[in-house]
């Protein structure tokens, strides 16, 4: 057997792509290929863009070229589907240099947009959910075995008519399979450093002493979700797990070979299925595993007192709560599955056991008004949190989501392609969903996290801290309408003015 090379390509998403964590998916990608007795390398464009500014950027080809100055014989990438008009002009850029070089996708940039790839790009295979059972078996049977190939579960081929085909993957419910994570072929210690950066700068007010020295990695326990929220893209609804054994022997083998100190767990959802995490906790609590977790994705119709007490002791710092709106109305649209009570209750739960939570929230969303923010506005009020507690995301449809069919089907997008070349960042609001006008709708946004800290402050009757944040409010608004959405990071005024107003009255 001739050994070959596979080239993983981490795509960037967005024209300043800060994503600080390693590049799991290709790292799971890489193992699997060494496996079979063939070599893999992985390209971090992101971390190229970061690390070395005045090399590469996402304007030219630069990071292209450095993909095509390696040598490799296959080529995978596996991304999100906003990196689509990034990878569209690499995979044009090899096919131009090296044509009939096998080129496989992986992840929502694959799948959701297929019809995208057949027209524009054609890439020679596709895969569906879990890359590495797929990759395992591609590396077996390819090239020589054409018919295997084609029948590998979770590997979409293109056939004679230039169209995708493909079988349904098989996806073990549990996870152990995967072997352990290793990052030796990463600059480790940049990711370190820029999740503990992001984890210190995320965490909401608390009981949390945020430890300097933290040493920080991502940890996967689970995979997939259950539910259907419209704006979510998942390949299927499953919740796959590691079991309570795997999951503490992996936290015990991080810790001595990596010294990890903390865990940013990256799960879609962690508190899905209570008796599991009861297990989870109860094993690392018996080995006397001492780690903190932070963690996204708790459901807040499951959660209990009892379960949050556990996690705590288990080492659990902060959870983040996917509460999206306090109104029922909104929480219907987007199919959320929970009441406007259980959000309360979940995040009051979370003051009573002493534990930090951040609160996501979806503005603009189809169906959103004045009425339905204001109501989002009373429940953030009543839980007596301030803006810095919870985390506003502007609505954005990607394909794959009931959400974009929705904006298919409605017009608002009648182009795919120019729609995923024109996204931009998770801020921008290029396509306004709600029946308010734009402009208007983005100062509510503004108003609301105002009225929010209005609130928290004239309790505790700080004044000064209300003309303040009043002052910093219509800067705020005036900086949105003027400064573009990608200028922003760049030049940082609104930083600077916030920092002014602070000095004025005497804040710093
Ligand atoms: S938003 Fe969260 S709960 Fe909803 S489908 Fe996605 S992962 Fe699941």
């Amino acid at each position: 057997m001739s050994t070959r090379q596979v080239l993983l390509v981490n795509p960037a998403r967005y024209l300043k792509d800060t994503y600080i964590f390693p590049p799991l998916h290709l790292l799971y990608i890489a193992q699997s290929i060494r496996r079979t007795g063939h070599e893999a390398e992985i390209v971090d464009i992101p971390y190229l863009i970061n690390t070395q500014p005045e090399k590469f950027n996402l304007q030219d080809d630069s990071g292209i070229d450095y993909v095509l100055s390696k040598d490799f014989d296959i080529l995978g990438i596996g991304s999100v589907v906003s990196s689509y008009s990034y990878c569209e002009r690499l995979v044009k850029k090899v096919r131009e240099k090296r044509d009939g070089l096998p080129i496989i996708i992986g992840g929502s940039l694959g799948l959701p947009v297929k019809e995208l790839w057949e027209k524009h790009a054609p890439v020679d295979y596709i895969c569906e959910s879990d890359g590495e059972l797929v990759i395992e078996q591609f590396m077996k049977c390819y090239p020589h075995n054409k018919e295997a190939l084609r029948n590998i579960p979770g590997l979409h081929y293109l056939n004679e008519d230039g169209k995708y085909v493909g079988n349904k993957p098989e996806l073990p419910m549990s996870l152990d399979y995967i072997p352990f994570l290793t990052y030796e072929e990463v600059d480790l210690e940049y990711y370190v450093e820029n999740q503990r950066r992001w984890i210190k700068n995320v965490l909401c007010s608390g009981n949390y002493q945020f430890r300097e020295d933290e040493r920080f990695l991502p940890l996967l326990m689970s995979r997939g979700c259950v539910y259907e929220c419209t704006f979510c893209f998942h390949f299927n609804r499953l919740h796959r797990k590691h079991s309570p054994k795997y999951i503490a022997d992996y936290i015990e083998f991080m810790m001595h070979k990596y010294g990890a100190t903390a865990f940013q767990i990256m799960d879609d959802l962690i508190l899905i299925n209570k008796k599991w995490l009861h297990e989870v906790c109860d094993e690392i609590i018996k080995r006397g595993i001492k780690v903190s977790f932070f963690s996204s994705g708790g459901k807040p119709n499951i959660v209990d007192k009892e379960i949050l007490e556990k996690m705590k002791v288990a080492g659990f710092r902060r959870i983040s709560y996917g509460i999206e709106s306090g109104s029922q109305t909104m929480l219907d649209i987007m199919k959320k599955k929970t009441k406007v009570q259980d959000n309360y209750k979940a995040v009051s739960l979370m003051k009573e056991v002493g534990m930090p939570c951040t609160v996501n929230i979806v503005f603009g969303m189809t169906g959103e008004t004045k009425k339905t923010m204001n109501e989002t506005k009373d429940f953030l009020v009543s839980l007596d949190l301030t803006s810095k507690e919870y985390y506003a995301a502007l609505a954005t449809p990607y394909p794959g989501s009931p959400l974009f069919q929705h904006v298919l089907d409605k017009g608002i997008v009648e182009d795919t392609r120019e729609y995923l070349f024109n996204l931009g960042g998770y801020a921008d609001y290029k396509y306004n969903l709600t029946d308010m006008p734009r402009r208007k709708f983005l100062n509510k946004v503004i108003d609301l996290a105002y009225q929010v800290d209005r609130a928290y402050y004239k309790k505790r009757n700080q004044c000064r801290k209300i003309l303040s944040i009043t002052l910093e409010k219509y800067i705020k608004m005036i900086y949105h309408a003027i400064v573009p959405p990608d200028t922003r990071g760049r030049i940082k005024l609104k930083a600077r003015l916030s920092d002014l107003i602070k000095g004025i009255f005497g804040m710093k």
